[in-house]
């Protein structure tokens, strides 16, 4: 086995997969032997330098919901969300890093000490949140060498290990997240066209509305409340996924409800809870249209439905997908470790790229037919105050200089003028987002430029943004006349206020807390 590894960081589930000696990806159990790992967090009760990651997580919960920690996915690249444990403040991206710990030792056990990695993400994940994955990596002692979006390891994965070819829309429904991406396959050739999603879209809200039809059941029968703390909360989010389960093998579905006015037991039939759900699976179709629209083809257009997640084990999304596209969607080997599996084969090809010489002629020899093209999934662009030609006023807008979709590696310019006579520095602003309007788009970073003075106002500023292959971002604001620069680069240690040595100074901080 090699030390090149792919991690599916997911809101309820996570897996590692690692390059074997002929560059074949295989999953990793974990130290109990398993082959995913619950993305659950819990602080021990008696010393609150232990910390418990995975099923103990879980279980653990029930007793103590105030010192477990779970979905933090859906909350990181969020830079006000908190998680107090006994007075220390914990950031969303600190609490991953704690599960990629536990990842990266169990993993070590029997593969030796894994260590560059590609983490997958959501397709749809901001730069924001791609950052602040990529960081808890780096926290957690990992190279991190890249990042790959979630549906496309899932193809990477697939079409590397079947036979496919064509056009291909994979439908990736997890516990907390949802994405849809269409790509181009020949033979092991693969094109991303484009990509749609839901960050707060999964599993989890599924579940959500078992626990709802829970309360309603209860609250008919005795008029009363079924869940009055926090623990009885935590036990029956569990139940209520349970019961989700059983419903995508059986007809049926029962439980005891034990409240405090007395217990009574809760039958519920698939169809009832596909009523129930209807909304939230008809959120993924208009997904699923948008991006058909968006890459100009219709659904007769689409050769194959690859399915990836653990929810599109429920009959209704395979039922939906086969209305839609009038053949039965296919299940992507293991929906829970295609994405880990993918993730890793990108660990090799990024390798290979970065640094030959430093990858076995086994792997090498494995990967050498890949071929990936992406795309970026996000328009970039930059605030500007154009003069409008009407009114000669000066308009404040977004104007985007890296279109959504562009294949990767990409690079783009623009070029934008100085507003004043005398002005010696222009607020430079890094955007995401399609829209001209600023309020309805994603400001990314602000930086300050530094300029020549006694200059007349018109100076040119050329604009430059880049893509790589890996999801790394690179902007450049060039003053043409002096050739001052000014870099900005969105990979691990620059910006977003944590710098290489925060990044080191915050690891050496997290080695005080022991990850079981
Ligand atoms: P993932 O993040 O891809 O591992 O997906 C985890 C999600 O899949 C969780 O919300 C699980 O409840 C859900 N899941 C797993 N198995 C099933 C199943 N048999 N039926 C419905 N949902 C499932």
């Amino acid at each position: 086995m090699s030390n090149l590894a792919g991690i599916d960081l997911g809101t309820t589930f996570s897996a590692v997969a690692v390059l074997n000696d002929i560059g074949k990806a295989e999953i990793v159990p974990n130290a109990e032997g398993e082959r995913i790992t619950p993305s659950a967090i819990y602080f021990d009760d008696a010393d609150s330098s232990i910390i418990r990651v995975g099923i103990e997580a879980v279980n653990s919960r029930h007793l103590n919901p105030d010192r477990s920690v779970r979905w933090i996915k859906r909350h990181i690249g969020e830079p006000d969300y908190r998680v107090n444990i006994d007075g220390k403040e914990w950031t969303p991206r600190e609490l991953s890093s704690l599960i990629l710990k536990k990842l990266k030792q169990d993993a070590g056990i029997e593969n030796g000490e894994i260590t560059d990695v590609v983490i997958s993400v959501p397709a749809h994940f901001d730069e924001a949140r791609r950052k602040a994955t990529m960081d808890a990596g780096s926290l957690a002692g990992l190279n991190v060498i890249g990042i790959v979006n979630e549906p496309v390891a899932a193809a990477l994965y697939y079409a590397t290990t079947h036979d496919v070819s064509g056009r291909v829309l994979v439908y990736d429904l997890g516990g907390g997240t949802f994405d849809v991406t269409l790509l181009d396959v020949k033979e092991k050739n693969i094109r991303i066209i484009c990509s749609q999603g839901d960050h707060a879209l999964g599993g989890i809200d599924f579940d959500k509305k078992i626990l709802e039809m829970f309360e309603q059941a209860y609250r008919g029968n005795y008029d009363s409340e079924l869940i009055s703390c926090r623990e009885e909360g935590a036990k029956y989010e569990d139940e209520a996924e349970d019961v989700k389960k059983t419903l995508s093998r059986r007809d049926t579905a029962k439980k005891m409800l034990y409240g405090q006015a007395g217990s009574m037991r809760f039958e519920i039939s698939r169809q009832q809870f596909e009523q129930a759900v209807e909304p939230l699976i008809t959120r993924t179709d208009m997904l699923v249209e948008v991006i058909l629209e968006e890459a100009g083809c219709k659904a007769s257009d689409v050769n194959k439905v690859i399915l990836a997640g653990g929810s599109t084990r429920m009959p209704l999304v395979q039922k939906r997908l086969e209305q839609k596209f009038d053949f039965a969607p296919e299940i992507a080997v293991n929906v829970d470790e295609c994405v880990a599996l993918g993730a890793a084969i990108q660990a090799g090809l990024t390798k290979l790229n970065d640094e030959p010489d430093k990858v076995s002629a086994g792997i090498s020899g494995g990967l050498k037919d890949i071929k990936l093209k992406d795309v970026c999934n996000h328009s970039y662009g930059t605030i500007c105050a154009p003069k409008d030609s009407q009114t000669g006023q000066y308009v404040i807008e977004n104007k985007i200089i890296l279109p959504k979709n562009t294949p990767l590696p990409c690079e783009q310019s623009q070029r934008f003028y100085t507003m004043a006579d005398g002005q010696t520095e222009l607020e430079v602003t890094i955007t995401q987002g399609e829209d001209t309007d600023p309020d309805y788009i994603n400001k990314i970073a602000t930086e300050v430029f530094e300029l020549p003075a006694d200059r007349p106002a018109g100076r040119p500023i050329k604009v430059t943004y880049s893509y790589d292959t890996n999801q790394r971002m690179h902007c450049r604001f060039e003053d043409e006349e002096s050739g001052n620069k000014l870099e900005v680069d969105f990979c691990v240690g620059e910006n977003d206020k944590l710098t290489r040595a925060d990044v080191e100074g915050k690891a050496q901080e997290l080695a005080g807390f022991k990850v079981e």
